[in-house]
Formats: C-alpha cells, sequence, structure tokens
C-alpha cells in the first residue's frame, strides 16, 4: 500500500502551538515525516489536500466506565448495573465506538461491571466491532459498607456486578490478582467518599496496609492502579504508597501539588459530572448543592496554579451516569478553558500527550512527530485558539494507525 500523503495541514502536535502549511506523511501505521511544505509525490501515494484544517492527535479519555448506561438507572443499582453481562458488552462496545467518532482514540477504564471491559477490547483487536485503543478495566475494589455499596444486606448478593468487596490486605491482593487474570489493566479503588458518592469526602474507607497491598500488588505485575481519591490525608497517604492516578483530587492544595510533581501521578478532576449535575438538580436534592459549588470553586481556583507547577492533568468522567450521555467528553475541553483558568493548548495537551503517558505509551502516541503511530483528526478550524470545535462536534476525520476509522478524509475517501 501506497503513502498516504496529507497536504496544506495546520499541524497541532500536541506540544506547540498551530504550523500551518504543512504536510505529514503516513507510511503504514506510522506518521513517515512531518515537513513545512509537500513532498515530492512517489508512485502509489493518496495525497490529499486538507485545505489548511487542522490535524492533530487522536485524544484519549482516561476516566471511563464503558458499561455505565443512564438507561438503566433504578434505584440501589445505578449506571446500568442491572443488565446482564452480555447486555452490558453491547453497551460497553457501542460507548467504545462512540468515543472513537468522537475523536477520542485512546480510552482508559475507570471500572466496568462484570469484568467484560477486557472481552470487548479483545473484540475490537480481533476486528469483530470498531472501537479505540483500549486499558480495560475490571470491577472496583472496596471495602464492605463503603461508599458506593448500595446492595441492601438482605438482597443476599455480595455487591452489584460493578464492585468487589475486599477486607484486609490479603483479600485486597487476591482481589488485585484476580481481576488481573480476569483482563484488567487498570485496577479501581474506592478509597474515600464525596465526588457523588453517598458517604461524605472527610471519610477514608480503607486502611494502610489494604492500600499498600493493593498497589504493590498492581505493580508488582505491571497494571497501572487508580483510585477514587477527594480529601487530603488519602490522597497524600495514595501519593506516598505508589497510586498512579488520582481521580477526582478535590482537596488538592500546595503540598498535594507538591506531591503529585514528586511521584509523577496523574489527576483526573472530573469536574464536568459534578457541574452537569448541579445544573440537573439545582437545590432540589439531599447531599449538599452547595459542597459541590464549594468543591468545584476550589477546584477551578487549584488548577492554574497546580498546572504552572507540572501537575499532570487528563480528561476523563462518569459518562453514562444520570442523563449524563455518552458522548459528551467535548464538553470537558470547554469547562477547562472557560471555569478552571485553563488555556485550550494546555487542555488540548492534557487530551493527547498525558493520556498517551498516563498509559504509558508516550513513546508512540500522543503527539504529531515522526515514528508515532498515525492516530490523527482532521478537524475543522482552530482548537487551539477556540476548543469549541471540538465540543458537540465530531472530527471530520479520525485516523488510527494509519486507517480511517471514523467520518471520512475530505474529498470523501
Ligand atoms: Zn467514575
Amino acid at each position: 500500500m501506497g503513502r498516504l500523503v496529507l497536504t496544506n495541514a495546520t499541524v497541532l502536535d500536541g506540544v506547540n502551538g498551530p504550523a500551518p502549511g504543512h504536510s505529514v506523511v503516513v507510511d503504514g501505521d506510522r506518521i513517515a515525516e512531518v515537513r513545512a511544505d509537500a513532498p515530492a509525490p512517489e508512485d502509489g501515494d493518496q495525497v490529499v489536500d486538507l485545505g489548511g484544517r487542522t490535524l492533530m492527535p487522536g485524544m484519549f479519555t482516561c476516566h471511563f466506565h464503558a458499561t455505565y448506561h443512564e438507561l438503566g438507572s433504578r434505584p440501589n443499582v445505578p449506571y446500568g448495573n442491572d443488565f446482564p453481562p452480555s447486555y452490558q458488552a453491547l453497551v460497553a462496545a457501542k460507548n467504545l465506538r462512540t468515543a472513537l467518532e468522537c475523536g477520542y482514540t485512546g480510552v482508559v477504564g475507570a471500572g466496568g461491571a462484570n469484568d467484560v471491559e477486557p472481552g470487548v477490547k479483545r473484540a475490537i483487536e480481533d476486528g469483530l466491532v470498531p472501537g479505540p485503543r483500549f486499558w480495560p478495566s475490571g470491577r472496583e475494589l472496596s471495602t464492605t459498607g463503603h461508599a458506593n455499596d448500595a446492595v441492601p444486606w438482605h438482597w443476599g448478593m455480595q455487591a452489584s456486578g460493578a464492585v468487589r468487596l475486599c477486607d484486609g490486605a490479603d483479600a485486597f491482593r487476591l482481589g488485585v490478582r484476580e481481576e488481573i487474570k480476569r483482563g484488567a489493566e487498570v485496577i479501581k479503588l474506592f478509597v474515600t467518599g464525596g465526588h457523588g458518592t453517598l458517604a461524605p469526602k472527610d471519610r477514608i474507607e480503607m486502611t494502610r496496609d489494604e492500600l499498600a497491598a493493593a498497589i504493590e500488588t498492581a505493580h508488582s505485575r505491571g497494571v497501572l492502579i487508580r483510585a477514587h481519591l477527594v480529601n487530603k490525608p488519602a490522597i497524600m497517604m495514595a501519593l506516598e504508597l505508589g497510586i498512579d492516578i488520582v481521580d477526582h483530587c478535590d482537596e488538592m492544595d500546595d503540598e498535594v501539588v507538591a506531591a503529585l510533581v514528586e511521584t509523577g501521578a496523574f489527576v483526573v478532576p472530573s469536574l464536568h459530572f459534578p457541574k452537569h449535575f448541579l445544573e440537573l438538580m439545582g437545590d432540589g436534592f439531599g447531599f449538599g448543592a452547595d459542597a459541590i459549588r464549594a468543591d468545584l470553586a476550589h477546584m477551578y481556583e487549584a488548577i492554574p496554579k497546580a498546572q504552572a507547577a507540572g501537575v499532570k492533568f487528563v480528561l476523563g468522567d462518569d459518562y453514562g451516569a444520570i442523563g449524563f450521555a455518552h458522548g459528551l467528553y467535548g464538553r470537558e475541553l470547554a469547562l477547562y478553558t472557560e471555569h478552571a483558568g485553563v488555556s485550550p493548548l494546555e487542555v488540548i495537551g492534557w487530551a493527547t500527550r498525558n493520556g498517551a503517558e498516563l498509559a504509558r505509551r508516550g513513546h508512540d502516541l500522543g503527539t504529531v512527530e515522526a515514528g508515532k503511530l498515525a492516530d490523527l483528526l482532521v478537524v475543522d478550524g482552530d482548537p487551539a485558539t477556540d476548543v469549541s470545535v471540538l465540543v458537540d462536534k465530531r472530527p471530520l476525520t479520525v485516523l488510527q494507525g494509519g486507517e480511517v476509522v471514523a467520518g471520512e478524509l475530505p474529498g470523501g475517501r
């Protein structure tokens, strides 16, 4: 197969500002060359004039619940956890396809019901269904009676299919190993309440021994580990013990920022869902609209300082929760630029370079650079000055490994 030569592109490489008039040459599944002019055509080249449109790296969404399905919401079994695993696998395939079509060529799991995510990844890789590069998670691990343990004891079941209960360090070791055996590449822990759970945010629901055992076990098998962490003592403890990804991080202050920079852990602020929830419910719900407002205001102020200090942020949120559909991912870019003082270029860095680094694939994904895999988006407009071109709109073209996997190239190819 010949090369794909994309000419007259405004290249947004994931690091620098837009570079107009460039060409990107794709050979097989990789980027062969990025140059400031058009190369001499070779036999068999497919040359596509992008007409000045933006060419940027495929994006990553790094807090994803593939099985979350708003149709399944009922009391005590939210997020579609009441559907059978076969149905959940189809939901996961649909949601992952949606992410791909929205320009997210990398998706990192944050907890999936009944361990269906690894199987769906396999189906994507075998070409049964379209989908992004996927780092699947398994059931969330947490202690008995924790903030998300919503199954009444008299139902005679241990937990919903989305949760595995563990108590004691040995139980966490076994839990982590078993999720890895079932295919999880990312382990998810529930350490605190707060941020959308029914427990107060200052509650810590795992002991230090349990947390240390879980982190050490995941790392000994080369697997990423992440945790729902809201209050400062728990965040500091998890960072000290080597957590890879801090989900939410609501009580981020100077000391937390220093620890994040030192350890290199990634932060998923995931402010889109609480903001959405507040807008949806206003003051008409039982657990603290004012508290959510205060948490959002705190993070809007803390994020720019943390960004300046070198904290690595990524995108991702609880899509598929109540009234919060999969496919709205792009609104996060607008949220952080409009409310949290982050520049469009910075938040695009979160979505591309930082996402690839989180997935430990920074060497071959996340930027437009010769030698990297050709996961690329063609976008109308200039996201470096106006991220709204990535909000509620699908890219014109999504390329993965040099192939068009969603949309089409300008000129209809
Ligand atoms: Zn979540």
